[in-house]
């Protein structure tokens, strides 16, 4: 079905598309919501950036009952931002309907969240842990749920949330539809598959590969203690709208936002040490444009979509490739364009070398110096990441004005 029309929609949800400006289904979009909205159960796999959201917030929309007080459906989803970021996606789309939706996360008291689901929620959008809190403490009914959406699953998976899937799957009473969306598919979540779903419909619309169309990729050769120096000129010279730099730990990207603020930027930074107040504060900084720049590591910021991210930095080259598809894909999203750039350091060439050898797109030498390295795909020495910026007891004693 290549247009949102065919697919029959309920008209109030269609009002909520044309609101949004969505035109055209993406190709995830128009495999997957044909099947969803005929109860199947979907697996969808689909790059990063591809409109997986919206994929199954249609269907789900069209599932629920407003008239019903009852929660129908649920979305687990592996971070706390990814479920805002859903939920305020769908109250868009569905802001004719009288659907309710509720996020509830880790980080904010359960006693406001408790609330909101007592004044009605017909749509979950939750990450596991609190979810299961919420069942645990009776302020969360999920027996008459019969949409139930995993988001990300290769990432949920990677932080080991199988048994609480499994556990809130189990207080689901009678039949239910279930879709699982992913960027990459590992064969564990065939396995998952099994498990839960009837009969599920296939679609993988391509791999996780960065949309070499509208996405350039560099590299350069830096050691160390000059990738400071060297990305304070980058973004002198680029002057991206939004950028962000991924770090592989908290401490190292902590310790980076604060070097960049005393070098005069906005910037923001986002990992797993900070509070929930906080990292709610500085996504919104970032995403409203009052920081331009944001340090995160990469379990903090998979699946979030801003757009208009122009650059990613990979400040450190991961050691998983996979990491380094997510990371890039962050920008030059739904068809705009974005710069990627890697440092890569002597210690990081093997890890690079894997990275390069599983991409089709080129990734070029920034300089002709660049050119002159050789990377052997292998295993890396990591010494001179986060590890040597360990600062005693965490990041939360840094001071709370110290990025504004
Ligand atoms: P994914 O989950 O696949 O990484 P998202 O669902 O976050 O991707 O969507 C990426 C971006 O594409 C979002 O900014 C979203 O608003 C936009 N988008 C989604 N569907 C469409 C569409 N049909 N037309 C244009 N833009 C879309
Ligand atoms: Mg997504």
């Amino acid at each position: 079905m290549s247009t949102f029309e065919e697919m029959k929609l309920d008209p109030l949800i269609m009002k909520g598309v044309e609101k949004m400006g969505f035109t055209k289904p993406t190709p995830i979009q128009e495999k997957t919501i044909g099947p969803l909205l005929k109860g199947r159960d979907v697996i969808g796999q689909a790059k990063t950036g591809s409109g997986k959201t919206l994929a199954f917030s249609l269907p789900l929309l069209h599932a629920v009952d407003p008239k019903s007080r009852q929660v129908q459906a649920i979305v687990l989803a592996p971070t706390r931002e990814l479920a805002v970021q859903i939920a305020q996606e769908m109250r868009k789309l569905g802001a004719h309907t009288g659907v309710r939706v509720v996020a509830i996360y880790g980080g904010q008291s359960m006693g406001g969240q408790r609330e909101e689901l007592r004044r009605g929620a017909h749509v979950v959008v939750g990450t596991t842990g609190r979810v299961i809190d919420h069942v645990k403490h009776r302020s969360l009914d999920l027996r008459s749920v019969k949409f139930v959406v995993l988001d990300e699953a290769d990432t949920m998976l990677d932080m080991g949330f199988i048994a609480d899937v499994d556990y809130i799957l189990g207080c689901v009473q009678g039949k239910k539809q279930v879709c699982i969306f992913s960027a990459t598919m590992p064969q564990r979540i065939m396995d998952l598959s099994r498990k839960y779903m009837i009969d599920p419909e296939r679609i993988m619309v391509n791999s996780d590969e960065p949309s070499v169309e509208t996405l350039d990729q560099y590299y350069a050769v830096v050691k160390h203690e000059e990738k400071l120096g060297f990305l304070t000129d980058l973004l002198q010279r680029e002057r991206p709208p939004s950028a962000i730099v991924f770090r592989r730990t908290k401490h190292g990207a902590d310790r980076l936002a604060r070097d960049l603020h005393q070098k005069g930027y906005q910037v923001v930074p986002l990992h797993g040490n900070l509070s929930q107040s906080q990292r709610d504060r500085y996504m919104d900084a970032f995403r409203n444009g009052r920081a331009d720049v944001l340090v995160a590591t990469d379990i903090a910021s998979r699946g979030i979509d801003v757009s208009q991210v122009a650059l990613v930095v990979n400040y450190d080259v991961p050691v998983d490739p996979l990491i380094y598809f997510h990371r890039v894909g962050r920008t030059a999203r739904a068809g705009r364009d974005g710069k990627a750039y890697s440092f890569v350091s002597k210690e990081e060439s093997g890890d690079f070398g894997r990275i390069l050898k599983m991409t089709k797109a080129p990734i070029l030498p920034m300089r002709p110096e660049d050119k002159l390295h050789t990377f052997v795909p292998g295993t890396s020495v990591h010494g001179g990441g986060g590890r040597r910026y360990r600062s005693q007891g965490g990041g939360r004693q840094h001071g709370r004005n110290r990025y504004r």
